[in-house]
C-alpha cells in the first residue's frame, strides 16, 4: 500500500531499516512525531548494540549451557566450595561472592525479617544471618540443597531461621511480610529460562516474582535481585520495576571473575538494583 511507512538508518556498526506494519498504520501519529519516536528509539537501539558489542570482546569464552531437564526437586546436587551443579547446570558459583555480598548489604541495611529465594550454596545466606537480622526465612526446593541448608543451619543455633520447601510459585499461603527480600534463583526448565532471560519481556528471573516481591514488602522495604543485566537496565526491564515497585536504585558490582568455562555469565560487571516499596506516609 502507498501509505506504508519504512525507515532507513545507517548507523556505526549497523543498518536498521524499520518498516510499520499496517495495523500500526492505521493509530500511527503524524509523520514528525513518528519520526521523533523511531529516531530516538532506534538511536538508543544502535547505541545499546555497539557497546554490548563492544563488552562481548572482554567476554570469558564461556561454554554453552545444557539443555534443562525436568524433575529439579529430586535431582542429585554436586556442592563444593567453587560451586553447585545440578543436572549438569552451574546453579551457583564462587566468584558471584561480591555480588552476593552487595545484594546482602542492601536487603539487610535496616535488619529486621528477610526473605530469600534460592539458598543454592549459602553464600548470601551466611552474609544476612551475619549482619545480625530479626529473623531470616529461604524458599527452597531442591531436596539435596535442602540438605546442605540443614548442615549449615547448625552453626547458627542461636539465629531465627525458618524453611519454607518448595517453589516460591507454590508456597504463597506460608510467607508472611518482609522488611528485606532477596531472590536468586536458577529456571527450572528450558521454557522458563528462554521466557525470563533470552526471548521474554522479564529481562531477568526475577521479573515473573516483581508482583509478589512487591506484595510482600513491607512500606520501607527492599528487594534486590539476581539482575542479569551488564552495565545498565534495559527500558523493559525498568517499566516492569515501576509497574510494581514505587523507586529503585541501581549500582554496578565490578571486577567479577567468572571462570572461562562459566555457563550463565560471561562478563566481570552486572547491575545490581535495589528496589522500593516507600514508607507509609500516613498519619495515624
Ligand atoms: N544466592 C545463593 C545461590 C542460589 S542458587 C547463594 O548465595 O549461594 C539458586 C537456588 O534456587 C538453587 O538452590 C535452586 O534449587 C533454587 N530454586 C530455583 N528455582 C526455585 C524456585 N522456583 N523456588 C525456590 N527455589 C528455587
Amino acid at each position: 500500500m502507498s501509505d506504508d511507512r519504512s525507515f532507513q538508518y545507517e548507523l556505526p556498526g549497523f543498518d536498521v531499516s524499520v518498516r510499520l506494519k499496517s495495523d500500526r498504520n492505521q493509530t500511527a501519529p503524524p509523520d514528525f512525531q513518528l519520526r521523533w519516536m523511531l529516531n530516538r528509539a532506534v538511536r538508543e537501539f544502535s547505541d545499546d548494540l555497539d557497546h554490548l558489542y563492544g563488552q562481548m570482546q572482554r567476554f570469558v569464552p564461556g561454554s554453552a549451557r545444557p539443555a534443562i531437564a525436568e524433575d529439579w526437586q529430586r535431582a542429585a546436587a554436586h556442592l563444593d566450595e567453587q560451586e553447585l551443579v545440578i543436572q549438569d547446570q552451574q546453579v551457583m558459583q564462587a566468584w558471584e561472592r561480591p555480588l552476593m555480598r552487595a545484594m546482602a548489604q542492601s536487603v539487610t541495611r535496616t535488619g529486621g525479617d528477610i526473605l530469600e529465594v534460592g539458598f543454592g550454596m549459602g553464600i548470601s545466606a551466611s552474609m544476612i544471618l551475619e549482619s545480625g537480622v530479626r529473623s531470616y526465612t529461604v524458599i527452597e526446593c531442591n531436596d539435596a540443597v535442602i540438605d546442605a541448608f540443614e548442615g549449615w543451619r547448625h552453626r547458627y543455633p542461636e539465629k531465627n531461621v525458618r524453611l519454607i520447601r518448595g517453589r516460591w510459585q507454590d508456597v504463597r499461603d506460608q510467607l508472611d511480610h518482609y522488611d528485606g527480600i532477596l531472590f536468586d534463583t536458577y529456571p527450572l526448565s528450558q521454557q522458563e529460562y528462554e521466557r525470563n532471560e533470552t526471548n521474554g519481556t522479564a529481562y531477568t528471573h526475577a521479573g515473573e516474582f516483581f508482583p509478589l516481591a512487591a506484595e510482600l514488602l513491607r512500606p520501607g522495604g527492599l528487594f534486590s535481585y539476581f539482575s542479569c543485566e551488564i552495565d545498565t537496565l534495559s527500558r523493559g526491564h525498568q517499566r516492569l520495576l515501576l509497574q510494581h515497585f514505587d523507586s529503585f536504585q541501581v549500582s554496578l558490582q565490578t571486577d567479577l571473575k567468572p571462570p572461562t568455562n562459566c555457563q550463565y555469565w560471561w562478563s566481570e560487571s552486572m547491575v545490581v538494583v535495589n528496589a522500593f516499596k516507600s514508607p507509609d506516609t500516613e498519619s495515624d
